[in-house]
Formats: structure tokens, sequence, C-alpha cells
């Protein structure tokens, strides 16, 4: 009964426990420094930890750092903290697979002396020519025949420095009739003046990626090599090189489908872009997948969690809807965050009964499903704000909020009944009058009386002035991801800027990254860029309504 509720990764590895394969489970992510990791790595991250976890197995953390064109250290640490970020603990277990080069160096030799790898003097362009198609045999290459004594001088010579980039290859003798092209005396180590971050300049040939990583996890004692579906007719080659470098109990290559989100950017080449048009603020901005984006706008290791748990681990690519994202945020947040009062696009609203200069607590729940938040102090007072669109001077049917003559209950506080409003020149609505009844303190009528709108408020002589900042996703792909040019095809409204909100005085403490539920508006955290004490900045996470149904 417990095996359906398997993924099939974990079926994979229960029988090989079962028929004595392995005897134990290890697992790795192996990202290569040349980038932020986005919310795809986070899938890959959460599975390998996930299943060391679940067999009692051991995770390792290791850079796949060896292609120096590319790679950066200040990556390095910027991957660490994404990974630490979504409660991985990889302990001990960090590891550069730079460190491997001499290794994998002696198992290129090993292969020189069995015959199995030869020195290549043909072009790049001449390689790709003889490698054949889908359709077409390759034709072997004239230097495949070498004596071991030729290749291995050649490839000491390779190591030394003696020849240009590019002149000379090392490649796997395999079989230049596969049906896999993958197969066809792959190139194994080239020739590349390049300083390295971690070794410099000792090398100047250096492993290919198929070459490389089936060592890194065979010396790392890996056991299931979890890695996406594009490198799936690589795994006959993964097979040959641990087998044919003899690791003892090789691991295992197993390949899952990407995780691909609807209605975000991921290319990094599109982000590239938006950054240097200045339509995105970095690789940081919140409207954005990138992990660090992700924590800036304020959602939680736990959303990412339950969300990769929803996505299950699948054999076959497809898109989830980032409505799901949002729904696992909004689950998460529910209970634990405080609902607090803030008006976004505010109008003040007058208590014309109400004494002046005085400020009285009102006592609330800080989560009415949460008792365990507590209660806090709310001050109230004769002017408060109210949100612009929740005053109509002639209101539609069915709209229970302020009009003149009705009664409504202010959040928390007390029921007031509109008396009317103030206008500019221009017919703009300044203030919205009311009065309230003294014996509805708390929010609850004596004479059991009702009204049908609630509405949430701030007072004014101790609000928090903030900007806000509301997103919609930055594409939508109903609409079609890509202009005729191939350009995004952007959503305007992405980003909507409120400079003027006012908050309860009790969020002038919340810290960057601090969240909470702004009443009928939505989660909310403070920026960990922009914000400062004396402004708060903060982000819209998501809001309360959703059309997505599980
Ligand atoms: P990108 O080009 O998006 O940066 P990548 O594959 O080049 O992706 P790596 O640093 O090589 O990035 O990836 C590290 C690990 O993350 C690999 O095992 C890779 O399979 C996995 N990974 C990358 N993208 C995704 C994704 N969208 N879904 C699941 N796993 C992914
Ligand atoms: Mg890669
Ligand atoms: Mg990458």
């Amino acid at each position: 009964k417990e095996a359906v509720s398997k993924n099939f990764i974990e079926l994979m590895i229960d029988k090989d426990l079962e028929e004595g394969v392995y005897d134990h489970v290890q697992t790795r992510f192996p990202p290569e420094p040349n980038g932020y990791l986005h919310i795809g790595h986070a899938k890959s991250i959460l599975l390998n930890y996930g299943l060391a976890q679940k067999y009692g197995g051991k995770f390792n953390l290791r850079f796949d750092d060896t292609n120096p064109t590319k790679e950066k250290t200040e990556f390095v640490e910027s991957i660490k903290e994404d990974i630490k970020w979504l409660g991985v603990n990889w302990e001990d277990r960090l590891f550069f697979a730079s460190d491997y080069f001499e290794q994998m160096y002696e198992c290129a030799l090993k292969l020189i002396r069995k015959g199995k790898a030869f020195v290549c003097d043909l072009s790049a362009e001449e390689i790709r020519e003889y490698r054949g198609t889908l359709t077409e045999p390759g034709k072997e290459s004239p230097y495949r025949n070498r004596s071991v004594e030729e290749n291995l001088e050649l490839f000491e010579n390779m190591k030394n420095g003696m020849y240009g980039d590019g002149e000379k290859v090392l490649r796997a003798k395999i079989d230049m009739a596969s049906p896999n092209i993958n197969m066809r005396d792959p190139v194994i180590y080239r020739v590349a003046r390049m300083t390295h971050h971690n070794t410099g300049d000792k090398w100047c040939i250096y492993p290919m990626y198929d070459f490389a990583h089936p060592i890194e996890d065979a010396l790392e004692h890996i056991t299931h090599s979890i890695c996406t579906l594009e490198f799936e007719d690589h795994r006959p080659l993964y097979d040959w090189v641990v087998r044919e470098c003899e690791f003892e109990n090789p691991p295992r290559q197993i390949e899952f489908a990407k995780l691909y989100l609807t209605n975000v950017v991921t290319g990094k080449r599109y982000i590239r872009k938006l950054v240097e048009d200045g339509i995105v603020d970095g690789w940081d901005d919140p409207r954005l997948v990138s992990l660090t984006a992700l924590r800036r706008r304020g959602f939680t290791p736990e959303s990412l969690k339950m969300f990769m748990e929803l996505c299950g681990v699948s054999k076959a690519n497809s898109s989830v809807d980032y409505a799901m994202l949002e729904y696992c945020i909004r689950e998460d947040l529910k209970l634990k965050r405080a609902r607090m009062m803030a008006v976004l696009n505010p109008v003040k609203l007058i208590i014309d009964n109400y004494p002046e200069g005085e400020v009285e607590y009102l006592e609330a729940d800080n989560n009415t499903e949460n008792p365990e938040l507590g209660r806090r102090k709310i001050p109230f007072a004769k002017e408060l704000y109210i949100e612009r669109e929740d005053f109509m001077e002639e209101p539609p049917r069915k709209y229970f909020r302020m009009f003149p003559g009705n009664e409504v209950r202010l959040m928390n506080a007390y029921f007031v009944t509109c008396t009317g409003c103030v206008k500019d020149e221009a017919g703009n609505v300044t203030e919205v009058h009311a009065t309230y009844d003294p014996a509805s303190r708390g929010g609850n009528s004596p004479d059991g009386r009702k009204v049908k709108g609630t509405i949430h408020w701030v007072a004014v002589p101790t609000a928090v002035k903030a900007e806000v900042r509301l997103y919609e996703n930055i594409v939508d792909e109903e609409k079609g991801k890509l202009n005729e040019d191939g350009t995004l095809n952007l959503n305007p409204n992405s980003l909507q800027v409120l400079e003027e909100c006012y908050l309860e005085p009790e969020l002038a403490k919340a810290m960057p990254y601090d969240s909470f539920q702004f009443v009928r508006n939505g989660y909310f955290c403070v920026d960990c860029k922009d914000s400062s004490p004396e402004r708060q900045i903060w982000n819209r996470i998501v809001s309360l309504k959703s059309s997505f149904k599980l």
C-alpha cells in the first residue's frame, strides 16, 4: 500500500537495496558555480536531500567546477546560502570537482593503457563531420589505432602544454557505429589554456563533463546520481566510464523531468536582458524565480517544499502553473502569520462624534484561526485611514461598505454610520465622515443589530507610512510568452508601486524578510534590498484570493 505513494526513484532505490546492489543511499547536488540557483534547482536539491534523509543516507554538496570558462567563485557563496536557506544541511560533505583533477587524469591514463582511449588530431569540425547522424553511422578517426605507447606519450605532451588549444583531444574508443551518438568515440579531455578558479594554471587540459561527472560520483561513493531528462541518452556513456575505470560499486544514474513554471521568465539570456533594460532590478527582483528572488518576495522554504511535493517527481516534461506556488505560500502563512491592518490606497475617515485628540487602545487576536499567535493592542482615534475603494458616494447594488446612511463595522473596533464626504474642486473625495456607536466597542452591537460590511482602517496619529509594491506575472503565457520578433511579451503591470500606504504602528518593528497578512489585501514582507527604517518598503507576496484549486 505504501508503495503507491512512492515516486519512481524511490521504487528504484527500494529495489536496489532489496537486491543488494547497494547497502546504503548516497545522493548529491552538483551545481556549476556559474549563476544563481532557481526554483528548478530547488527541486533537485530537495529531491536529493529528501532521499538521503528518507533512507538514512548521506547528501553531498559538490560544486561541479571542471569547466574553467564559465565558473566564478562569487557564485559558490550565493549557492551555499540559497541551499542553507532551503533547510538543507550538507554537514562536512562539501566538495569541489576540481579537487579530483588528478584522479580524473589517472582514469584517463587507465583507459589509454587498456586501449580504451586515444589521442586524436582531428579538428573539432572534423570530429563533428566524422560523428555521423542519427540515421548514418559515424566514421572512425584515422588516429584511432595509435599504439598505447604513442597515446601515453601524446597525452603526456598534452598535459605538459606542448599543443595549442584544440590541436589534440583525448577520445574514448567506444563504437562509431553505435545508434547512440554519445557513444561514438566522445571527446573526454581537451587542451584549454585557461586559469581555473581553484587550480589556477596547474592544468592546461580539462576533462569533459560526460567523463568527469561519473568519476566525481564514483569517487564520492554516490549510489544514485539523479539528473534531468536531457542526460538520459548520456547514461550508456556514464555507465561505460565507471565500468572501464573499474570503480567498485559504481553509481547509477537516474533521470527525472525538469521543473518548468508558467508565466515566469527563467532563461538566463532573457533575465540578463531584463536586468540590462532596467525592467527588473537584478537577479533578485521579486518577479523572478531565482531562489534569492523568491526569498526576497517572501516565499518560505516550507512553501517551496510543499510545492515540490505537490509537483511530484516525473519522467515526463510538463509545466506547472505559478498559481500552484502561490497556493503553497498562502497555505504555509495562513496560520503562521499575524493578520494586521494596512491601508494601501488611503482616504481619511473622520468620526465626528469621537473625542478630539484621544487615542484609545483596542485589543484583537493576531490570528483568529491560531490563538497561539496571541493578541495585540491597536490604537483608535478620531481620524482614520480607510481604503478609498471602501467608500462610494453612489454605491451600486450589493455594495455593503461605506456610503452615506450605511452602517458598517470597523474591524476590531466600532460600528460607524457614514454621514457623507468632502470633495475637492475636481470632485475627488478627500474626507469621509461618520459617527460611531460607543456601545459597539470591539465590533459588536449590544442590541444584536447586524451590519453587512466590515472594513479595515489605520489610526492617523499613530500610522506608519510605507511604500508597497504589488506584483503580477511578468509574462502571460496565454497571451503568448514571446512577440513575433522573439522578444518577451511583457506584462506592463507586473509592478505597481503604492507610495503612500499606512500601517498599524506595530509594523514599525518589522525587519527585512518579516512577513504578515494585511487583512483583505494579501501577504506582504519587508523588502530586504530597498527598505530602510526611515522608509519601509513592502512586497506583496501573494493576494488572498485565487482561482487555483487543488
Ligand atoms: P540552468 O542552465 O538552468 O542553470 P543547469 O542544469 O545548467 O541549469 P546546473 O548547475 O548544472 O544547472 O544544475 C545543477 C543540478 O540542478 C543538475 O543536477 C540539474 O539537473 C538540476 N536542475 C537544473 N535545472 C533544473 C530544473 N529546471 N528542474 C529540476 N532540476 C534542475
Ligand atoms: Mg549544467
Ligand atoms: Mg547552471
